[in-house]
């Protein structure tokens, strides 16, 4: 299938590793030109490298932390006008409800919610007027049901995920289109975190911990950074023009629900 995408412009914000990658990877695989982010210089150089090598597209890089308006401003002056937006950023630290003030939930609100706002306020203009668009957020299945230990990202991605509820049905008549991608568990370096800390806490190995995570996804294994690339690639398709305001879980059936 021709997603129709060649030549066009896109912005993977927190793309050096994992779903950020993913998502360049495919939309480059597709013959789209990129604007990669990441806080670490090497890392984000490199997987650039690559992606330029593989797909032959071109590949700006701006190396500094999107949750600030000074990275933002940064990315948003070196992209100029671009046709597909995904955003992206690490997620809030675990915890138990009485650990986290008000610091701790305006950094999560800045860095989860704030943020893509902010990035999808500085481009909707432009896509507008050009009269087509397409927006990914990557969120996290906790917006459907919400992980305990995760309170800072439930309560910043939930906020989120309401502003994009009514915002893409203002823009979508001018052609754009805003929808979220909601990863359950995928194999990158978040999964190896999350998985030390329970081979530490419990005594057991990686391999133990790991399995018994498997054990809880229908399907038995984490999800990968390729599979979430190509659901954002289609999202950012033509013929995903009539998807708008969505929230796709991407978790390998985790997340038992009727709808
Ligand atoms: P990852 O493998 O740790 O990769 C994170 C990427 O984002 C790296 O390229 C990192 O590079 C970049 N990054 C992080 N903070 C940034 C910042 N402030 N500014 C710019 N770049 C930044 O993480 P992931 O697994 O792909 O997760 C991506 C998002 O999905 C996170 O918000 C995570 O909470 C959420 N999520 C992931 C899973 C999962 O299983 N993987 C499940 C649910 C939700 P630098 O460190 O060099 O900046």
């Amino acid at each position: 299938m021709d997603m129709g995408l060649s030549g066009k412009r896109a912005l993977v914000c927190a793309s050096s590793k994992g779903l950020g990658l993913g998502c360049a990877r495919s939309l480059a695989a597709e013959g789209v030109h990129l604007v990669m982010n990441a806080r670490g210089q090497d890392a984000l150089e490199a997987a650039a490298e690559t992606i330029r090598a593989e797909f032959g597209v071109e590949v700006m890089t701006v190396a500094c932390d999107i949750t600030t308006a000074e990275g933002q401003s940064a990315v948003l002056e070196a992209a100029g006008a671009l046709d597909i937006l995904v955003t992206n950023a690490g997620g809030p630290p675990p915890g138990l409800w009485s650990d986290w003030d008000r610091d701790d939930f305006i950094a999560a609100l800045d860095a989860n919610m704030l943020t893509p706002i902010a990035l999808m306020k500085a481009v909707l203009p432009g896509m507008m007027e050009r009269g087509w668009g397409r927006i990914v957020n990557i969120t996290s299945q906790s917006v459907r049901a919400p992980i305990p230990a995760l309170g800072l990202s439930n309560a910043a991605r939930t906020g989120l995920t309401g502003y994009v509820a009514g915002t893409a049905r203002q823009v979508a008549p001018q052609g754009v289109t805003i929808n979220n991608l909601l990863p359950g568990i995928h194999a990158t370096d978040r999964a190896v975190q999350l998985d030390g800390r329970v081979a530490d806490a419990e005594g057991i190995t990686m391999q133990e911990a790991r399995e018994r995570r498997y054990a809880s996804i229908p399907t038995r294994r984490y999800g990968t950074a390729d599979e979430f690339g190509a659901a954002c690639a289609f999202l950012c398709s033509v013929q995903a023009g009539f998807i708008v305001g969505q929230n796709l879980l991407i978790d390998g059936g985790a997340t038992s629900l009727t709808m």
